[in-house]
This record gives structure tokens, C-alpha cells and sequence, in this order.
């Protein structure tokens, strides 16, 4: 009978193939007692294993496809680094004199110690990263222990896909290499390297997938659906055969997608539409050149804020903007200030405020207007970026006059300053806003005049609009992208910076849903930003699709206000995009 096992889907696709159980098993460290003469010799024995997995690391980093992406080969870097450092090297050695003990014990106190400090942060990307100094020592305690395993990634297990207590970047990383279809761990979060290893290498993963070894036999055939989290094992013919042609059908739109990355995103009737993406950490650019956007709609500054316990001065956020001016390559980046607060708390604020309504309280350009000094030093470093490339600054929330004009004014200081400081900077900048205010919607006319151009957070927008916390489960059931309202705020912004000659663009989740780029184009849009991983299916919908023919459908039936023929018509336009 089929049974049928749930983790957390970490990188999509479906893989079918048979078990390889990989049963590692828990190393068994224990604990004796050496003599002072032997403390030279086990100092030795401890050296000789670092020497070692030093090797196996590096034979891995050796076979390593050269087209790999940089970041993923920073991770084999940095167990790399880790083995150098003294705290895995000299710290243990330390502990056999000081305690007498064997080199595993040793590396052990050392290991719980170092874990101690990860586990009491309160991050939960920094938590994981107590995976690293795990799946270094593990590694150092295999080969005191000689205990097997695929140490140097030398094996070939075609057409498996692999099930093992967890799994470290190293394993990972040559998997495709390998022949591995896709793998299934015991443990492991979205976060880990080792989850961001296998969505770039596009391998399906399954991760927490607590006892799944237990159900699954060495050999069995099973499926291994990646998007959704799930493992099928035991299934008949006719299951099978559904996911095959899933899978079939899955492969044959990326490849076509793929074809797409150099095309133009130019519609039927030959309108041009920019596609751009969104990101939120500087290797993110890597997608953004690999879709081939039309640059950066949206770049979340938070994160730079974010898992960290101080603030980023200037210098560091002029040199982490630069770093990406430089990769783009002439692309233009939007870079939005702060949008601090509400669900994006810093780690550096302290306390958090008590605040009843977060989401309505002292958030992004409020909080940057509340708190000079931490606003400026972004405008300075986004105003020195501007030097070296096409750079525009975009302000997130805007809600009413008096903020543009105050932030306008420190904009000037900000020139001012650097002018006197000597520093470069593009005195012709864009400054740019973000609508996702109703308020801001609503005198759209009056921003799209003050600004150079406009971007609707439609996250937002819709939030404020349908007054639903967008983080609030209980009533995420009446987020709508469709309410007649929405769309008519969405209509009278592209309508209002079209008579104002100011580009309007969009960046929240909406413009990246290929489910509304049709009726988006009805209504006027002709600047999306988005995930780079939506990027070519929106292009697809876009190249398939009339502006004239969209307009005559969709301008009706928002008029109308009726959700019913709203929905109706929506239904329509997607079910026309065979996928
Ligand atoms: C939005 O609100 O649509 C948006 C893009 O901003 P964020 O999701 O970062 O709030
Ligand atoms: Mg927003």
C-alpha cells in the first residue's frame, strides 16, 4: 500500500528513482583517559585527521563544475576556513593537555561549547549556522574514528536519490555530479546552506522528514515531489506514471523558459515591457543576470540590517551597493531605503517598541523621518553608489506630503555634505516612491508629479487596502488580489503617471504571479519586477498576449466593480495561457 511522507519542500521538481539509505548512523564518542606521554602522540593522531579532511575537502572543491555559482563554493571555502581555525585546531589540542583526554573527546567539548553560543542566539539564520561547525567536526570525528562514508564525494549513485540523517553543502554540492536525482534528510530547515545549495544546483530536496528512514527500504522505488514536500513510497503503476509525465511536462516548459532568457519581453502588438527583478541579498544578482532582467525593480536594504547586533554604517552600505553596481554591469539598481518594522524587525533596535499595530506604526519612511541619523547615512551611501552606475533611490511608504518634503530636504543635505566631503555622486539620481498606501494611491496624481517614478507594493497596498495583516494566517483567506478595489487603486496609479509622464512599475508578489500579468497589461502595466525565478513565465504570458485586445477586456470589467465578472474575466485570461 502507497504511504505517503511529508517534510519541508526546500527546492521543487519531482524526482523519481530508488532509495539509497544512507545509514551513517550517530558517531559514538566516548571518552579515555590518556597519559602525559601520550599527549604528543595524540596531539599527532588529532593533526594527522585535520590533514585529512582538509584533503577530502579540497578534492571536493577540485571536482566542483567550473560554471558552479560562487556563493556555493564559498560554503566548501568555509569549512575550508574552519579546519584552519583555532578553534577547531589549537582549542582541542589544548583540551588533551589540559584534561588528558582522546582527541574525539576532546573535539567534542570543543564542538558543544561552540554550539553552546550559536544556540543562544535568537536568529534563526544564525542557529543554523551551528550546522557548519556540526558537519565540520562530524567529518574530523569520522576520520578518528574511521568511520566510513562518502568522505570525498567519490562514489556514483546514478539515478538514486539519497535519504540520510542530514546532509552537509559539501555532500550536496556534487550530487548532480554524482547521478543523484534528488535527496530526502531527517533534518534540516529552508535556511541551511545546504537547502540553498540544492535550490541553485536545482536538485529536489526534501528536508524534516522525521523517521522517514524508518518506512523507506535500501533500493525501494520512490517519488520524491520537491515543491510540495512530500515523499511517495510504494506506489502503483499508475502514480508513477503521473508523476513521470508531471515531471516530463515540468522539464520540457524550463527548458523552453530557458530559451526565452535572451528574447525580448515584447508583447503581440509590439509594446516593449521591462522585466526587472527583486532582491534582497547581493549574491541574488547571480539570478538577476542568469534571467537577463532588465536590472533591479526592488532591492530590500533591510536585510542588511537584519541578523546582525549593530548598523551598517556608511561605508559599509556605499561598499555592499557598489559590489552590486559593479556586478550589474550598466543594469540599472533601484535601491529601496529601509523598510524597517513590522514583521522586519533589526536585531541592532533592542527592545522591541510596544507597538499595538505594527504594521501601522513606526515603519520604513517613518521610522527613517523619526531617526535622521540612521536615514542619512543610507542616503549618503546610496547617493555615492549613484556615481558609479545607473542607481535610483525609492522611498517605501509613502503616505502624505510633509514625508516627501522632509525627506527631500535631507536628500539635499545629503549632496550638500558630500559635495563638502569631496565624495561623487550622480546630482541627477532618481528618487522614486513606493505606492502601497491607499492614502498615497489615492493622490497618486500629486507623487507621480513630485517624483520620478513610481513602484506599487502591492503587498502592501493590498494590506492597507482590505485591512488584512498580511502575516496573519486567520485572515489571509481574504487577500485578494482581484477585489474590485485593488484593482481600481492599481488602475488609477498606472492612469495617474501616465498623464504625469512618470514611469510607473510594480514590485510586490503580484507582478511576478504569471496568474495576473494579463490582466495587469489590461490595465496599463508596463514595468513588473519580480523574483528572477518568475521572470521567464511572465515573459512567456507577456510575449503571448495583445495590450489592445487586454485593454478592451479588462478596463470593462474593473469599471464595473463587480467581482463576479472580475473573477469571471480572470479565469478567462489565465485558462487562455496553456502552461
Ligand atoms: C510590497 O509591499 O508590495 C513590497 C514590494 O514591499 P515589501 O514586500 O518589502 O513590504
Ligand atoms: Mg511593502
Amino acid at each position: 500500500m502507497a504511504i505517503q511522507l511529508t517534510g519541508i519542500g526546500v527546492s521543487r521538481g519531482i524526482a523519481i528513482g530508488r532509495a539509497h539509505v544512507l545509514q551513517r548512523g550517530e558517531l559514538e564518542v566516548i571518552e579515555y583517559g590518556i597519559t602525559r606521554d601520550q599527549v604528543d602522540e595524540e596531539i599527532q593522531r588529532f593533526r594527522a585527521a585535520l590533514q585529512v579532511a582538509r584533503g577530502q575537502l579540497r578534492a571536493i572543491r577540485n571536482r566542483i563544475p567550473p560554471d558552479t555559482r560562487a556563493d556555493i563554493v564559498e560554503f566548501i571555502d568555509t569549512h575550508l576556513l574552519m579546519l584552519e581555525d583555532s578553534t577547531l585546531t589549537a582549542a582541542p589540542e589544548q583540551i588533551i593537555r589540559d584534561h588528558l583526554c582522546n582527541a574525539e573527546w576532546a573535539l567534542k567539548l570543543q564542538r558543544d561549547a561552540l554550539v553552546r553560543v550559536f544556540e543562544e542566539m535568537d536568529d534563526p539564520y544564525l542557529r543554523t549556522r551551528r550546522d557548519d561547525v556540526d558537519h565540520v567536526v562530524n567529518r574530523i570525528q569520522r576520520i578518528l574514528l574511521q568511520a566510513d562514508g562518502d568522505a570525498d564525494g567519490s562514489q556514483a549513485f546514478v539515478g538514486a536519490i539519497l535519504l540520510a540523517d542530514d546532509l552537509t553543502p559539501a555532500d550536496t554540492v556534487l550530487m548532480q555530479h554524482q547521478g543523484i536525482l534528488a535527496f530526502v534528510t531527517d533534518f534540516g530547515g529552508p535556511l541551511s546552506h545546504t537547502a540553498i545549495v540544492a535550490r541553485s544546483l536545482h536538485i529536489p530536496a526534501v528536508v524534516g522528514v522525521h523517521n522517514g528512514r524508518r518506512y523507506i527500504r535500501d533500493g525501494e522505488r520512490i517519488i520524491v515531489d520537491g515543491r510540495r514536500g512530500v515523499i511517495l513510497v510504494d506506489t502503483d503503476e499508475a502514480i508513477r506514471d503521473q508523476y513521470a509525465a508531471l515531471q516530463k511536462r515540468e522539464r520540457r516548459r524550463q527548458a523552453q523558459l530557458a530559451r526565452l532568457r535572451n528574447q525580448p519581453a515584447v508583447t503581440r502588438d509590439a509594446v516593449p515591457v521591462a522585466l526587472q527583478a527583486n532582491i534582497e541579498l547581493p549574491d541574488d544578482v547571480d539570478d538577476v543576470l542568469r534571467v537577463q532582467a532588465h536590472g533591479v525593480g526592488l532591492y530590500r536594504t533591510e536585510f542588511l540590517y537584519m541578523n546582525r547586533n549593530d548598523t551598517p554604517d556608511e561605508e559599509e552600505q556605499f561598499q555592499c551597493y557598489a559590489g552590486i553596481v559593479e556586478r550589474l554591469g550598466g543594469l540599472p539598481l533601484t535601491i529601496r531605503t529601509l523598510d524597517l518594522g513590522a514583521d522586519k524587525q533589526p536585531q541592532a533596535s533592542g527592545e522591541t517598541p510596544v507597538c499595538s499595530n505594527p504594521a501601522l506604526g513606526l515603519r520604513a519612511i517613518r521610522l527613517c523621518l523619526h531617526d535622521p541619523a540612521l536615514f542619512l547615512p543610507q542616503i549618503r551611501a546610496i547617493l555615492r553608489a549613484s556615481a558609479l552606475g545607473p542607481v535610483r533611490l525609492m522611498l517605501p511608504m509613502l503616505s502624505s506630503a510633509p514625508e516627501l518634503s522632509r525627506t527631500f530636504a535631507l536628500i539635499q543635505e545629503a549632496r550638500r555634505g558630500l559635495a563638502r566631503d569631496g565624495m561623487a555622486f550622480d546630482p541627477a539620481m532618481p528618487v522614486g516612491g513606493m505606492i502601497e498606501v491607499p492614502a498615497a494611491a489615492l493622490m497618486a496624481d500629486f507623487f507621480a508629479r513630485q517624483l520620478d517614478f513610481l513602484s506599487l507594493g502591492t503587498n502592501d497596498l493590498i494590506q492597507y487596502t482590505l485591512a488584512i495583516d498580511r502575516v496573519d494566517d486567520e485572515v489571509n483567506y481574504l487577500y485578494d488580489p482581484l477585489h474590485p478595489a485593488v484593482l481600481r487603486l492599481v488602475q488609477d496609479v498606472i492612469d495617474a503617471g501616465r498623464r504625469a509622464g512618470t514611469p510607473v512599475a510594480m514590485c510586490g508578489e503580484m507582478a511576478g504571479d504569471p496568474d495576473y500579468t494579463r490582466l495587469l497589461l489590461g490595465l496599463g502595466l508596463r514595468e513588473f519586477s519580480m523574483e528572477p525565478s518568475s521572470l521567464l513565465e511572465v515573459k512567456r504570458i507577456v510575449k503571448r498576449s495583445d495590450t489592445r485586445r487586454l485593454r478592451e477586456q479588462v478596463l470593462p470589467a474593473v469599471a464595473s466593480g463587480d467581482p463576479a465578472t472580475i473573477r469571471g474575466l480572470f479565469e478567462r485570461l489565465t485558462s487562455d495561457v496553456v502552461r
